[in-house]
């Protein structure tokens, strides 16, 4: 198995090759091809086995097969649970993301600093947000992001999400964002609140899962 077969282009593959990825693991097997697609995803697997790649890696592909020229627009969105994991996901993005004449902007929002550079950051663009769902409030409370042209929304790490009182927010955030977007949910465990969630969130999703960890 590569990850061209997956459907990656040759830029991406390579850029996997460079992150030392030889083979995808099983969740990105599963995962990859529907997220291609446009579909749904529900995503189940443990930790540590490569959700991350799973989808930024087609999010990266439908990036820059479609992009749009002017100025750039929140086309993806991740919520994730912590400062940390927002951090990783946002790394993960500008890792695999192949060099291009129009590198693709990635901000990173999360809270317990200070919010004027984050604000001074969104005022240049970005294409994709990689937040915690209450610095994001904070931001789209003061106006400072958009995220009308969002494509694709993805719960990283969605049980725990919940358990950081997403519950409560998630109404806020949806209501920002365009009713006709690509849903992704990735969880370690499924719950039944994450269950709910997805039931809520997800339409015609395709549930992938893997059982075991990279090797
Ligand atoms: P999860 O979100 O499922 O807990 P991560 O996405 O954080 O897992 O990935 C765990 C580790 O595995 C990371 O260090 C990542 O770089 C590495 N990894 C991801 N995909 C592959 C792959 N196909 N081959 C080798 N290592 C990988
Ligand atoms: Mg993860």
């Amino acid at each position: 198995m590569t990850f061209e077969s997956l459907g990656l282009n040759p830029a991406l593959a390579h850029a996997c090759a460079q992150a030392g990825f030889t083979t995808p693991s099983p969740i990105q097997v599963a995962a990859i091809p529907p997220l291609l697609r446009g579909q749904d995803v529900l995503g189940l697997a443990p930790t540590g086995s490569g959700k991350t790649a799973a989808f930024v890696l087609p999010l990266l592909q439908r990036l820059l097969a479609g992009h749009p020229g002017g100025f750039r627009r929140v086309r993806v969105l991740v919520l994730a649970p912590t400062r940390e994991l927002a951090a990783q996901v946002g790394d993960v993005f500008l890792r695999l993301a192949p060099s291009s004449d129009r590198p693709l902007k990635v901000a990173v929002l999360y809270g317990g600093v200070s919010i004027n550079p984050q604000m001074l950051r969104l005022r240049g663009g970005a294409d994709i947000v990689v937040a915690t769902p209450g610095r994001l409030l904070d931001l789209l409370d003061r106006n400072a992001v958009r995220l009308d042209a969002v494509q694709s929304l993805v719960l990283d790490e969605a049980d725990r999400l919940l358990d950081l009182g997403f519950a409560a927010e998630r109404e806020r955030v949806l209501l920002a964002l365009p009713t006709r977007r690509q849903n992704l949910l990735f969880s370690a465990t499924f719950p039944p609140e994450v269950q709910a969630l997805a039931d809520e969130l997800l339409h015609e999703a395709v549930r992938v899962e893997a059982e075991s960890q990279l090797e």
